[in-house]
């Protein structure tokens, strides 16, 4: 039996759970506006280990500031619309599919282009990947799903 406590409410309405049957819950869901200017995952997943977000810019919409970070690597993923990447004094075209990390001490900013520009951030300390994949996943083969 879990019970599970609400946390809060997105624009959907759909409740945020947080299992109460384990002192850090085994699975936090949400479900969130994928076309919202920005949503940041961390409050709404207890995320530990990084943070995560999805950011939706109008056209020629851009940053408010130019940024850095002090310990966290960002990894970049633009999933829709085209824009420009502001790094360190250069500029770069980003367009659907393009992907990029930055190490934290890279001033950063980004601009939409005419077709506005939606991307995924994944901020997590740089250096802290120990294992990942295969090195970390274990096989569970004594489980299976019942569809
Ligand atoms: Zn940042």
């Amino acid at each position: 039996m879990h019970y599970f406590e609400i946390l809060s409410t997105d624009v959907h309405e759909e409740p945020i759970f947080k299992d109460l049957t384990m002192s850090k819950a085994a699975l936090n869901i949400a479900n969130i506006d994928l076309l919202a200017p920005r949503t940041e995952l961390h409050d709404k997943l207890n995320l530990s280990g990084c943070e995560v977000s999805v950011n939706n810019m109008a056209p020629g919409a851009q940053s408010p500031f130019v940024h850095h970070h002090t310990d966290n690597e960002e990894c970049y993923l633009v999933i829709k619309g085209d824009g420009k990447l502001f790094s360190d004094g250069e500029y770069l075209e980003l367009k659907e599919g393009s992907v990029f990390r930055m190490s934290p001490s890279v001033k950063r900013a980004i601009k939409a282009g005419d077709n506005g520009l939606s991307f995924i951030c994944i901020q997590a300390q740089e250096n802290s990947l120990k294992a990942y994949t295969f090195s970390d996943g274990k096989l569970d083969n004594d489980v299976k799903p019942q569809w």
